[in-house]
């Protein structure tokens, strides 16, 4: 049995996590934070996490950041989702990632995966004057936009196109111009309950090609959080995504 510190515990995915984890049989939830309760930094904490326990957290900026210190106090390991960190903090979880295991992603569902490796095929055959455009959707409730999905899908492109910041244009307003070739469309969508909805649209003379990846439902992201745990407990320290564990 590995047992599981929760940080963000009775927000959406934190209880999507808990779901999945108590079906699986081989996780115990040792204790559960949220916003109003303060993630140690003694080192008699009984309720955090220790060598051979996992720390996940799919909360705030602030929230990953306070777990990652304090799993690198305590020896814990970390399985980190929250998306919208800064470059400091994402500093944060790399300085605890050479004391403990730390995977993060911006996205555990392995639909993504594979259509992040289907969008490099892609790119490998397709010259590289073809337009991207990137939309995504998502429920009214996300507070960071765009999604971290949705910037990992522009850094692949990026990546393979030998430019390691792409141009974004985030929507277009007015009389914006003809497409600069280099830029990358960007295109945030906010309403009802959408889960998570990532679409790369690839434009060239004469055709087009779409790749989509739909969400439906938490458990999605929760499998792969799962996987992700099971490859923590064992790993050593280091920087780790869903590459690894795959
Ligand atoms: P949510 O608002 O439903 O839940 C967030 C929870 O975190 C709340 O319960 C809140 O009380 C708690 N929280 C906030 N600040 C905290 C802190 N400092 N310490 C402890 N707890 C704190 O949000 P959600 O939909 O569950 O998403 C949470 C994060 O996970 C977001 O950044 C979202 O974009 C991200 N997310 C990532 C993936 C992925 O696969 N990586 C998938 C879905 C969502």
């Amino acid at each position: 049995m590995i047992a599981l510190v929760l940080v963000g515990a009775s927000g959406r995915m934190g209880r999507a996590i808990e779901d999945a984890a108590r079906a699986s049989g081989d996780f115990t939830i040792k204790s559960r934070f949220g916003r109003d309760d303060p993630i140690p930094v003694a080192a008699d904490a009984a309720s955090w996490a220790g060598p051979g326990e996992v720390v996940v957290e799919f909360s705030s900026p602030a929230g990953a950041v306070a777990a990652a210190r304090a799993c690198a106090a305590f020896g814990a390991g970390l399985v980190s989702g929250t998306t919208g960190l800064s470059v400091e903090d994402e500093e944060e979880l790399e300085r605890a990632a050479t004391r403990v295991p730390v995977l993060r992603a911006a996205n555990f569902s392995l639909g993504v995966l594979a259509l992040r490796r289907a969008l490099g095929a892609a790119l490998d055959v397709l010259p590289s004057g073809w337009d991207v455009e990137i939309v995504e959707r998502h429920h009214r409730g996300k507070l960071d936009s765009p999604s971290g999905t949705a910037l990992q899908l522009a850094r692949d492109v990026g990546e393979r196109r030998g430019i390691p910041e792409p141009a974004l244009r985030h929507g277009r307003v007015g009389r914006a111009g003809p497409r600069p070739e280099s830029e990358i469309g960007m295109h945030a969508l906010r309403g009802g309950n959408w889960v998570g909805d990532h679409t790369v649209l690839m434009a060239g003379p004469g055709e087009w090609l779409e790749l989509r990846h739909v969400a439906q439902d938490r458990g999605a992201f929760a499998h792969g959080v799962l996987s992700a745990t099971r490859f923590v407990v064992t790993a050593a320290p280091g920087l780790y995504n869903l590459e690894d564990v795959v």
